[in-house]
């Protein structure tokens, strides 16, 4: 067979010209603007033009600041495309980690989104080797400086030539750039290379992915800063699905004007997400039909929410577990043909099924593998071809991240059954060890938002003189809704066994997210862990 690079310039010059006519809707607040895949990549020839011009050479890496829209979108091609590296910065880190994080990467250019630029300012100075600075949209630049030198997006495409060849790469050289969020140490860099966002983008595409495919129209909620989007940019360029992208309007009142406006058919985002926005429907109604699927990912997704979204909005659920270590795709929830519908629901409640390219074993306390019989449970290590193999500027593998004969260590725990399902029953960290034995927090917290009047439930293990370590419940209730602690315990008590029930219980107002709107297990450990709070 021919030896023919796998890289981002094949897919974008593709999707620009194939699927030229799609559109990619961007939300402005009212409505949307539109851009069509052709002009993308007319205006992702201009950006390579004008970053070179910049002096953007060899495998520099180019800066994104931004939420999703339709000139994150551009970048994201056309700067891997051009033969630079892409680096998705998470602006909602702590001012010191962007910094951190842009320096480490050595970034030398930054292409920031207007409402952003008071934030990008406070890092700016910090910034050791950003030289440019372009703005999208038209807010005041003053704040941003006279250190760099600040060019406006529209200004600097508008004098660029739309010609531009796209140089010959290795496959194998770095497209892009992403840092895990660091929830414990600085954040680590992990460089994508063109063949595994290729390789990566196919099974997001496949059934056996998330079946993104030409005539899906997909809400992209998932940031594009938080691992790559989870695929879905790449896979929609190359398989000619059309994109609704939500720029900053996040919340659950504009998702739900949007679907109702737009009337997407597919979309993805953190449970988190999810939960406020069925929370808004619930509460306000909204026509939400045109989805007949979503993505749920980045932590575990509470059954009750699969079975809400399922019997009263016509949703589907689907569950995938993954990593920005991973590209982040490691399992996908499809569940295998010919089962009963209780079956089946058994099936959905897993992290779900590894596909071919993810290899996977769980690893017992001692370093043996072991097998995969739905029961032994131990911790999950990976390897395959969208997998890094060591984090950006390590010499070498870290050894406690990487085993010895090079599969990743998720730090996650769980169990593996005959054909190949995915349960994790938490984060090595998470797990709460009570007296010798271990307590999982998500089944906890899973256990808990069945309950009708629960919103959100975290669960942390707290210092315990005599266990070592008890669980401690944070639970937020629905609005309007009362429950007590005696009646939390009673309904836990129904599934869950007695000496797992927690004895310190908050109600509390919301659980502080990361970065990329998980629960922030270390700050509610700092917040609450300090006895009975109800
Ligand atoms: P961070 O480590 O900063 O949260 P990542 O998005 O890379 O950033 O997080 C990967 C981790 O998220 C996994 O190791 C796992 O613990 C958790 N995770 C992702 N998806 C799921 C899921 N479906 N169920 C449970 N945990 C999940």
């Amino acid at each position: 067979m021919m030896v023919t690079p796998l890289t981002v310039a094949r897919m974008f010059d593709y999707g620009g010209t194939v699927h030229g006519h799609n559109v990619v809707s961007t939300w402005t607040g009212a409505g949307t603007r539109r851009t069509t895949f052709a002009e993308l990549l007319r205006d992702g020839k201009r950006l390579a033009n004008a970053l070179r011009g910049l002096g953007v050479t060899g495998d520099q890496r180019v800066a994104t600041f931004q939420w999703n829209n339709a000139e994150h979108l551009t970048a994201y091609y056309a700067v891997p495309a051009m033969g630079a590296v892409l680096h998705t910065l998470n602006l909602r880190l702590f001012p010191d980690q962007v910094a951190y994080i842009a320096n480490h990467a050595e970034d030398h250019v930054v292409i920031v989104d207007s409402s952003l630029i008071p934030l990008l300012a406070r890092t700016l100075p910090e910034m050791k080797t950003v030289e440019h600075v372009i703005v999208t949209g038209d807010g005041d630049v003053a704040p941003l400086g006279d250190r760099v030198t600040v060019h406006r997006w529209d200004e600097l495409l508008a004098g660029a030539s739309d010609e531009f060849e796209w140089p010959e790469v290795d496959e194998n050289d770095a497209a892009a750039l992403c840092y895990t969020s660091g929830t414990t140490g600085n954040p680590k860099g992990v460089a994508y290379s063109h063949r595994s966002i290729w390789l990566h983008s196919m099974q997001v595409c496949m059934t056996e992915g998330f079946g993104i495919s030409s005539g899906v129209r997909e809400l992209v909620i998932v940031p594009m800063f938080h691992a790559m989007s989870w695929g879905i940019p790449y896979a929609a360029i190359m398989s000619g699905a059309e994109l609704l992208l939500p720029d900053r309007f996040l919340q659950a009142e504009p998702i739900a004007r949007m679907i109702e406006a737009e009337r997407p058919t597919r979309s993805s985002a953190v449970p988190t997400i999810w939960g406020d926005l069925l929370t808004y429907l619930d509460t306000h109604g909204g026509d939400v039909s045109s989805i007949k699927e979503v993505t749920v990912g980045g932590s575990a997704c509470p059954p009750a929410m699969m079975h809400a979204y399922q019997e009263r909005y016509g949703i589907r659920i689907l569950h995938a577990w993954g990593m920005t270590e991973m590209s982040p795709l490691g399992t996908i929830g499809r569940t295998p043909p010919g089962i009963s519908a209780e079956e089946e629901w058994k099936y959905r409640y897993t992290q779900g099924r590894v596909p071919a390219a993810v290899q996977a074993r769980i690893v017992g306390p001692g370093g043996d593998v072991m097998p995969y019989d739905g029961q032994s449970v131990g911790e999950l290590e990976v390897r395959g071809p969208w997998i890094t193999g060591r984090y950006l500027g390590e010499d070498g593998p870290d050894p406690e991240k990487f085993s010895p004969d090079g599969w990743l260590r998720t730090g996650d725990v769980g169990h593996l059954t005959h054909n190949g399902y995915l349960t994790l029953t938490d984060r090595a960290k998470d797990v709460i060890k009570s007296g010798g034995e271990w307590i999982s927090s998500v089944d906890l917290e899973n256990a808990l938002m069945a309950h009708p009047a629960v919103q959100e439930a975290c669960v942390v293990g707290v210092p315990d003189e005599k266990w070592g370590e008890r669980p401690l419940a944070t639970v937020v209730l629905r609005p309007e809704a009362t429950a007590t602690v005696e009646d939390l315990r009673a309904f836990l008590g129904e599934t869950v066994a007695k000496w797992q029930l927690p004895e310190r219980w908050a109600f509390i107002q919301e659980v502080p997210k990361t970065s990329v709107g998980k629960y922030d297990k270390k700050r509610v450990r700092a917040q609450y862990a300090d006895g009975d709070l109800s």
